[in-house]
């Protein structure tokens, strides 16, 4: 399946790097709100004056969370009354930008705080790999392009930044282990999280046949980079050895895995699962405009923002004090800059089609008299 039709969203409000840099996470979200939309119809209402509770977890600015839990409050208004409360909490990790999240639910057109007066925002500065929330307390539960950040770096990956490119059989395993064991505690957790009948909705990063991640231009062009970068001194051969991005696809098999052998695990089951291949918008809209420079650009800036401060820390990793933090964060920030100018370069002059491979989970615990 391929989803045919491009989310259009107005400019947003603020000036933050992710919210700009997002637009691609949007690949995905339509499929993934239908699904959301689906659960909101079905899933258990607690009686008021107990409030509804959504959860988003790894809201990042919030900006791709507002048209799903919009819609899903819209549904859910349809069930109830229009004075019954619903409680949107949205999680991540404690460094995250909030700032902009209020920014974003307080004046962002599309925010659902605007269209319901009985709906009250809330956030969680807290990794999802642990209980955030009171057991029995969450109906709904949404969570997009956030679970294929493993919670640490397992081992560097020797060759490549990222596992699924990687030949190196050790780093391959030490990821997959990681992987299971994080899918794992995510799905125990918002086990305990969920209310009976609740829904939890995951959109992710799946796999393709051949095992690969997607994004391979992308990888290509961050590899031949940084192998120049290397030759011209700016970075030691050590300190690119060290870079590897702690996130991983996962196929289908691995999404059952905690669930074998009853198909039940911590009161959840899985409802749904599909594996999609997300469009690359900057790739349609090269497709309209012809424009390879910005598709270079968009390409280079998405990653920017998403995943070169990852390898820049690895960059005067082992440096003692003496040397000096300025120096540091200064080859740092020249680091990401030239990653960004050699990769929109390369993407410029060769604009290629990404495959993104997806995967959308929709998880259901069982309703206590069941
Ligand atoms: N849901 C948004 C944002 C995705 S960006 C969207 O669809 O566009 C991924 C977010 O996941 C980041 O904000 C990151 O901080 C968050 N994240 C990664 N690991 C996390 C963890 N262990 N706990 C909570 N949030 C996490």
């Amino acid at each position: 399946m391929r989803e045919s039709s491009i989310v259009v969203r107005p400019q947003p409000i603020g000036s933050h790097t992710y919210t700009e840099s997002s637009r691609l996470q949007a690949a995905g979200l339509l499929s993934a709100t239908a699904l959301f939309e689906e659960a909101a119809h079905s899933v258990a209402i607690p009686r008021a004056p107990q409030p509804i509770a959504i959860a988003d977890y790894g809201a990042a600015t919030g900006y791709n969370s507002l048209l799903p839990i919009g819609a899903a409050i819209a549904i859910i208004r349809k069930r109830t009354r229009s004075d019954h409360a619903i409680l949107v909490a949205h999680t991540d990790v404690a460094g995250n930008d909030f700032t902009t999240l209020f920014t974003t639910l307080a004046d962002d057109q599309d925010s659902y705080l605007k269209k319901d007066s009985s709906t009250y925002a809330s956030v969680v500065g807290r990794s999802f790999y642990s209980q955030l929330l009171p057991s029995d307390s969450i109906a709904l539960g949404w969570s997009s392009w956030a679970i294929h950040w493993l919670r640490k770096v397992p081992i560097p990956i020797p060759d490549h930044v990222e596992v699924s490119h990687s030949t190196d059989e050790e780093a391959r395993r030490a990821y997959a282990r990681q992987a299971a064991e994080d899918w794992r505690d995510f799905v125990a957790f918002r086990g305990r999280e969920l209310a009976p009948g609740g829904r939890l909705v995951v959109l992710t990063v799946g796999l393709q046949s051949d095992g690969s991640s997607g994004f391979k231009p992308a990888f290509d062009a961050i590899m031949t980079a940084l192998a120049q970068f290397v030759d011209d001194g700016l970075v030691t051969a050590e300190e690119v050895r060290r870079m590897s991005i702690p996130s991983t696809g996962r196929n289908e098999a691995a999404f059952r895995a905690p669930f074998h052998p009853s198909g039940r695990f911590e009161g959840l089951e899985i409802e749904k699962l599909e594996m999609i291949d997300g469009e690359d918008r900057f790739w349609s809209q090269f497709q309209s405009d012809k424009d390879e420079r910005a598709f270079g650009t968009n390409w280079a800036e998405f990653l920017r923002a998403s995943m070169f401060p990852m390898l820049a820390a690895e960059v005067d990793a082992d440096d003692d004090a003496n040397r000096g933090r300025d120096r540091r964060s200064k080859r740092r920030r020249q680091f990401i800059d030239d990653l960004t100018a050699s990769v929109a370069a390369q993407l410029t002059a060769a604009p290629a089609q990404m495959s993104i491979p997806l995967a959308m989970v929709v998880l259901a615990k069982r309703r206590r008299s069941a």
